[in-house]
């Protein structure tokens, strides 16, 4: 069975660029008869805003989504985070890395996502204190099907280098925390936001070394206004509650639906199952952004 999600940052109210990934991931679950769930990826404290969880979760139910199962909050998972990344630790394939940024801008080039860490701090002896945690990455080629962008190839230690897996300050890695959760939810589709298609190389090389299962990616492109993607942090159009209708219309027609049919259904209900209907998922554009 399908089971999908929709993994949203609390740090700030839900704004259209987030409403696009909910859509997306929702009706694609929803159209092969899957499950959908909810997660609050809430590890980066110092940037989540307080009450903001409460806020996505009333938009979304605003508009019409049904959850399946819990929501669950990564920050409340940090033990288990732990015991994946000690079975990494005893494989002995992680370092503590020492290097500012500063050293890391002098000595390393710039990849597709960052700066490529040159691997200075592998083969020193660092306690744990205040250091980052690296995974030692092999020089392969992590190769993936993208369901609406196609055919993605990476070579993980030419293309990032080793990468962090716990920061500095003590907060898990995204990277990490991610493939632990998909695969302790059981999820098997990913449809999220373009911006995150750099990403999945990484978490590829993640389920391999722990052993966890594959799973399936759909990137839809990120909206941007001015050439920059759509955030809270910046402020970019947060949704308007009182037009649901027109949120989700707007939704659809970014990502590329027959909206005109849907736009005629009465209720929220009739939307829904209307649209869930007729996604079509190879109507969304092949590309990364698409400016509004
Ligand atoms: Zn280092």
């Amino acid at each position: 069975m399908y089971i999908g999600r929709f993994a949203p940052s609390p740090t700030g109210p839900m704004h259209f660029g987030s409403l696009i990934t909910a859509v997306a991931s929702y009706l694609d679950a929803k159209h092969q008869h899957g499950i959908w769930k909810v997660r609050i990826e809430d590890l980066d404290q110092p940037r989540t805003v307080k009450g903001s969880d409460k806020t996505i979760l009333d938009a979304l139910h605003q508009h019409g989504f049904h959850w399946d199962d819990e929501v669950i909050y990564q920050s409340h998972r940090l033990d288990i985070y732990q015991s994946f990344l000690s079975k990494l630790n005893e494989k002995k394939i992680t370092y503590y890395c020492e290097c500012s940024r500063k050293e890391i801008a002098d000595s390393a080039i710039t990849g597709i996502d960052g700066m490529i860490y040159p691997g200075t701090c592998r083969n020193k002896i660092l306690d744990s204190n205040h250091h980052a945690l690296r995974v030692k990455v092999e020089d392969l080629f992590i190769e993936f099907e993208d369901k609406i962008q196609g055919g993605i190839k990476q070579n993980i230690l030419k293309e990032f280098g080793d990468f962090i897996l716990k920061r500095s300050d003590g907060i898990y890695a995204y990277q990490l925390a991610v493939v632990i959760d998909d695969a302790l939810q059981n999820i098997n589709t990913i449809i999220r936001g373009s911006d995150l298609i750099d990403s999945s190389s990484r978490q590829i090389y993640l389920q391999k070394i722990l052993s966890l299962p594959k799973v399936a990616y759909g990137h839809v492109p990120v909206a941007t206004l001015n050439q920059k993607k759509l955030s809270k942090e910046n402020q970019s159009m947060p949704i308007n509650i009182s037009n649901v209708k027109d949120n989700l219309i707007a939704c659809l027609k970014f990502l590329g639906q027959d909206y005109e049919v849907v736009r005629k259904e009465n209720t929220l209900t009739n939307f829904w199952a209307t649209a869930i209907q007729l996604w079509d998922i190879s109507l969304v554009p092949k590309i990364k952004t698409i400016e509004i």
